[in-house]
């Protein structure tokens, strides 16, 4: 859940500050992409864990809302649910983010589900929950032929099996700075997908501009971008026709404020792209 403050200013140390206004909104990598590739006409099932509270039940709700399976989502007696703690000054903004929840999302957990990644045609990871549990899906996935997208943010470094296991690593372009070193370039440079921002996205030797839209808030737009990538491989799609329409997707994510609002049907992207 992102709680966002609006602010003139930023309190300092020990003051209290009266905000402008505050609102609350779903967020979180894993549930926007999930929203993203389901609005598309996906048939998406989420793995994850929120916490038995509000924003628990506002989350699940949102996700079963816009179609999501929630199969895959236990409630943490002991962790509260996920947050974005956003603190924003005009432009500005300062995050912290609390795992909550999130971090039981262990290797265990997701091969408790197993039979979820077993019957999908494609499968898409964040680094939002641990490591290892990304680890594991990645090798279950590379053992059952299922193609996997990791979305390599927030940006750490990946270890060695995680590159050779993912089918796809799409960073934006801050992420793939943090992620890319000599050797990993040399050995896995050809599994990136690296978004561009307004400047559209980069591919091997392939480079696809984004349509040219008035931005309002780019928040979202990767996270549409990798919602609809995953829908469109697992559509059967070629890859220059799902980059085109992922970035396609995108371009409509940043043209309304909050992570999910601007995500399109695939109707809307048809229309845009042909
Ligand atoms: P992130 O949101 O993760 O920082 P980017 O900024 O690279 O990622 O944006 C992801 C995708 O969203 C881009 O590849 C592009 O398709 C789309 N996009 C982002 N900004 C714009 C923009 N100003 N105009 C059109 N499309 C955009």
């Amino acid at each position: 859940m992102d709680v966002v403050t609006d602010t003139e200013r930023l309190p300092s140390q020990g003051e209290t500050l009266l905000g402008t206004d505050y609102f609350m909104t779903p967020g979180g990598k894993g549930a926007n992409q999930a929203v993203a590739a389901s609005r598309l006409g996906g048939d998406v099932s989420f793995i994850g864990k929120v916490g038995n509270d509000v924003f628990g039940d506002r989350l699940m709700t949102n996700l079963q809302q816009n179609g999501v399976n929630t199969g895959g989502i236990e409630s943490s007696e002991t962790f509260s649910s996920g947050m974005a703690n956003v603190l924003l000054k005009n432009r500005d903004n300062r995050i912290i983010v609390v795992p909550g929840a999130n971090n039981q999302v262990t290797a265990d957990y997701a091969e408790h589900y197993r039979h979820i990644l077993k019957e999908s045609d494609i499968v898409l990871a964040q680094l939002e929950i641990p490591l290892s549990t990304i680890e594991w899906c990645a090798a279950f996935c590379h053992e059952h032929d299922i193609p996997f997208i990791l979305n390599p943010a927030p940006a750490q470094p990946l270890p060695e099996t995680l590159l050779k296991h993912s089918t796809y690593i799409t960073p934006n372009e801050e992420e793939y700075t943090k992620i890319n070193t000599p050797s990993v370039e040399k050995d896995y440079g050809e599994t990136f997908i690296t978004t561009l921002g307004a400047r559209g996205v980069r591919y091997r030797n392939i480079t696809v501009s984004a349509p040219q839209v008035k931005a309002i808030d780019t928040t979202g737009a990767g996270d549409t971008f990798n919602g609809a990538l995953s829908y469109y491989l697992a559509a059967g799609y070629n890859i220059e026709n799902a980059l085109y329409l992922s970035n396609t997707a995108a371009s409509f994510a940043v043209e309304q404020s909050g992570a999910q609002a601007g995500m399109p049907s695939f109707q809307q992207v048809q229309e845009r792209a042909y």
